[in-house]
């Protein structure tokens, strides 16, 4: 068995890895996709005492750091944790890891709307990344849907780049800090439309436009558009984890300050817990945390 077995191979799960590695002891790191979120995004300015950098060069610089140390990759995705005597860890492959403690680091992803037009015409006018894609809509009218802290940000951002960008909100009122909400109707060319239910995102090879039902009144909308931005939260990668490790209502895994979850020898890491922000350098911090906790429970069992 591992003594060290890490799910999930993005930030906080790198550096879980070569935390644990470097105690020496047996690690193993098994992920879906090697990298995580950082493989879709372009620019980084705030990872500390690099200026700038760009997602797939620091996942590539990560991935070689985990490589310098005795650490199992296995691409992989897991679909099940058992608490037993050892923690057993299935696989989507029918495989049983085994191991005395386990990281989860699973990470988070872009909540979809589920609406008609929404799969059709990802990457041909749906976006989720305003600052991977916002330059590709320069002069184009844009929406953006959600009014939260995400969605405000994004509209603002965007407001500089395309010529007009609509945000709609399903509840009565924006949900943002009052701050971005001042920036944003500061803006000539935003428009907010409140109590709008976003019904189908329209187009033929790509989006020409957005349907959408004013709930107060019931009435639909169509308005003509070239690109949606869909900003209306991060869901955190934990469904596999169901029954087994405690988490919130947002399914965020509940862990304290040293990383522990409910289950014992189970930690977890990144933006799959409950931690207040998620930002690679915290999800690096973390999962620093998390292999340490995991050395120091195994020194005690
Ligand atoms: P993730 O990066 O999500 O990694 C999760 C890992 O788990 C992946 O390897 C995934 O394949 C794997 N996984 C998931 N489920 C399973 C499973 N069931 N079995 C096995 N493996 C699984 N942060 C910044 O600090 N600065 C920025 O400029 C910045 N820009 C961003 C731009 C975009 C477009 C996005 C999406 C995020 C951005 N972030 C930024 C946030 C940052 O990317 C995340 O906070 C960080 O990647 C979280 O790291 P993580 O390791 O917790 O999770």
């Amino acid at each position: 068995p591992f003594d060290v077995l890490v799910v999930g191979g993005g930030p906080a799960g790198a550096t879980a890895a070569i935390y644990a590695a470097r105690k020496g002891i047996r690690t193993g790191i098994v992920a879906d996709r090697f990298g995580g979120q950082i493989l879709d995004t372009l620019g980084i300015e705030n990872f500390i005492s690099v200026k700038y950098t760009e997602g797939p060069k620091l996942a590539a610089s990560i991935e070689e750091h985990v490589k310098q140390y005795d650490v199992d990759i296995m691409i992989q995705r897991a679909k099940r944790l058992a608490k037993k005597d050892l923690i057993e860890v299935e696989l989507e492959n029918g495989a049983v890891l085994k191991s005395k403690t386990v990281i989860i680091s699973t990470g988070a992803r872009w909540r979809n709307l589920g609406v008609p037009g929404e799969e059709e015409f990802k990457n041909k006018g749906v976006a989720y990344c305003p600052h991977c894609d916002g330059p590709l809509f320069e002069g184009k009218h844009v929406a953006v849907i959600g009014g939260g802290n995400s969605g405000v940000e994004a509209a603002i951002d965007l407001a500089g780049i395309a010529s007009h960008v609509t945000l709609l909100e399903f509840a009565p009122e924006l949900k943002a800090d009052a701050v971005l909400q001042d920036r944003l109707y500061s803006l000539p060319n935003v428009t907010v439309i409140k109590n709008a239910q976003t019904k189908e995102i329209t187009g033929t090879d790509k989006v020409n436009g957005l349907t959408y039902v004013d709930r107060a009144t019931g009435e639909e909308h169509h308005i003509e558009l070239q690109g949606v931005f869909v900003q209306i939260g991060l869901v955190p990668n934990t469904e596999w984890l169901e029954g087994t490790v405690e988490r919130n209502r947002f399914g965020e895994i509940i862990v304290d300050k040293r990383g522990a979850t409910n289950v014992e020898g189970v930690f977890a890491a990144g933006d799959c817990t409950d931690s207040a922000y998620k930002q690679i350098i915290i999800s690096m911090g973390s999962g620093a945390t998390a292999a340490l906790s995991a050395f120091d429970y195994l020194i005690r069992h």
